[in-house]
């Protein structure tokens, strides 16, 4: 076991007690890094200079107490979709192709803050469209586990990292799912939030009424210590939330006992690989024995979470994509004589790939005059009964728990030729966005060698019961 391979919390203890310095781990995880590389895929962008200098600030300030936070000389890998002043940001697509931000997105501003070391600038699918981290630029993530199989997506980079060591934690963004599914294939635990908790300011939008950061890590207390440094009220997000931000650390140790958690039988339909959901009763068991309670609980709008999904999202990325013109940011394509008009249509013709280039056309198509309210408006009608569903749900259970993926990672190349099929990976994940619940991922076994993943959904701004029920079932689990 390498410093690389230990927890945020435990690495943290030992920088406090002065047993090992920032700069030893940094070099541990860049170490590791260097040697995963060449088969994970999960970095785009390395900032080895740039960790080393943040890692001895860090040490000066522990050997001279002026420790900012527990996270204060932690490695973090940030998805390349959130913005870093100074180091390329290039959201997996060559239309940005040496676009340099002049400001750090606000989540990278507070976990630098709180002292974290920035390793580097993880792989994803480009502007965070897909479920598999195929759709990148930088050509696809690896699964640790099995690099014949897919990280998951979008951070699929971010996911990666922290499983192979390559990072201690890091941060992705979830529209419907990019959180949540790569580290259910990748082993690790990741958090999204309520929609609202963590600044969207520096995230490159992709659709906006769903987007939000989240954090990875290898245990449930990790995300918790990312969350405290990363949630609360921004003035440069106006969808951000102003309330107050509790201690989420304290919160991981609550334990199982009376809390009342449901199953939505919608989940556990045909489609879902046997091996995951006999994986996910097992854990239901443990959790009933760590002194929860079971029952069972209907989410009847299910059946249309994908679709009315897949028709907000990309309208929403319709119109957030307009911006890459070939005038403002990155890659330009040469239109000699063409004029103005045959530089977009290049630029985004060969700035795009063919995923981004359906997402826009099919969004563009649904917010058209004559289709607007067939499909835009029907779907935001879907997504308040989706939004109705989980109130009512939520009167008499605490949270509810679910498989996060119907399947195990696949292999590279299963379903980039049917996105259909690439899509409903996301059936069990992109609920929680359409309502702007928080929603987690832990790791719940194996099947076939390969990471299960089970996702505990909380009410708007619990997180807390969403991390100590996380944390309340690894300990069954333990027990078993
Ligand atoms: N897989 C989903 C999609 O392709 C979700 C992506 C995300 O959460 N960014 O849109």
């Amino acid at each position: 076991m390498e410093l690389c391979d230990l927890d945020a919390w435990t690495l943290s203890s030992m920088l406090q007690e002065g047993k090992t310095t920032s700069r030893r781990i940094t070099e541990s995880v860049l170490h590791r890094l260097e040697e995963r590389e060449p088969v994970t895929n999960a970095f785009i962008t390395v900032t080895r200079d740039l960790a080393l200098a943040h890692a001895d600030r860090a040490d000066e300030r522990i050997r001279s107490g002026k420790r900012r936070s527990p996270l204060d000389g932690i490695p973090v890998a940030l998805k390349d979709n959130l913005c870093t002043r100074g180091t390329p940001t290039t959201c997996g697509s060559r239309i940005l192709e040496g676009y340099v931000p002049p400001y750090d997105a606000t989540a990278v501003q507070r976990i630098l803050e709180a002292g974290c070391v920035p390793v580097g600038k993880t792989n994803l699918d480009e502007f965070a469209m897909g479920s598999s981290t195929e759709n990148s630029a930088a050509g696809p993530s690896r699964n640790p586990h099995d690099p014949e199989r897919v990280t998951g997506g979008s951070s699929g980079g971010s996911a990666a990292a922290v499983a192979s060591g390559e990072t201690i934690v890091a941060l992705g963004s979830d529209t419907g799912g990019s959180v949540r599914q790569p580290a259910a294939y990748c082993g690790v635990c990741g958090i999204k939030p309520t929609y609202g908790r963590i600044s969207r300011y520096g995230l490159v939008a992709f659709a906006s009424s769903l987007d939000q950061i989240g954090c990875l890590g290898r245990t449930v207390k990790d995300c918790a210590l990312v969350l405290n440094a990363v949630c609360g009220h921004d003035r440069k997000d106006s969808t951000s939330a102003a309330f107050p931000v509790p201690d989420f650390l304290e919160a991981v140790g609550r334990g199982l006992d009376g809390v009342r958690i449901g199953v939505p039988t919608e989940y556990f339909v045909e489609g879902l690989d046997a091996g995951i959901r006999a994986r996910i009763e097992e854990a239901l068991s443990a959790m009933e024995r760590g002194g929860a309670s079971v029952e069972e609980v209907s989410l009847p709008h299910t059946p249309y979470a994908v679709a009315a999904y897949y028709l907000i999202a990309t309208a929403e990325a319709s119109s957030n994509l307009a911006r890459y013109d070939g005038v403002r940011y990155g890659l330009r394509a040469n239109a000699q004589d063409g004029g103005a008009i045959q530089m977009y249509e290049r630029t985004r013709s060969e700035g795009f790939c063919r995923e981004v280039k359906r997402r826009i056309l099919l969004g563009t198509y649904v917010l058209s005059a004559g289709y607007y309210d067939a499909y835009y408006l029907k779907a935001q009608s879907v997504r308040t009964l989706i939004k109705r569903d989980f109130d009512e749900v939520f009167r008499k259970v605490d949270c509810l728990v679910t498989p996060v993926s119907p399947c195990l990672p696949f292999r590279l190349g299963e379903k980039t030729e049917d996105p259909l099929t690439m899509y409903l990976v996301d059936i069990y994940t992109v609920s929680p966005n359409l309502a702007g619940l928080p929603a987690m991922s832990v790791p719940c076994g194996k099947v076939e060698g390969l990471p299960v993943g089970l996702q505990i959904i909380g009410k708007p701004f619990d997180e807390e019961t969403v991390l100590s029920v996380a944390e309340g079932y690894g300990q069954a689990a333990e027990q078993d």
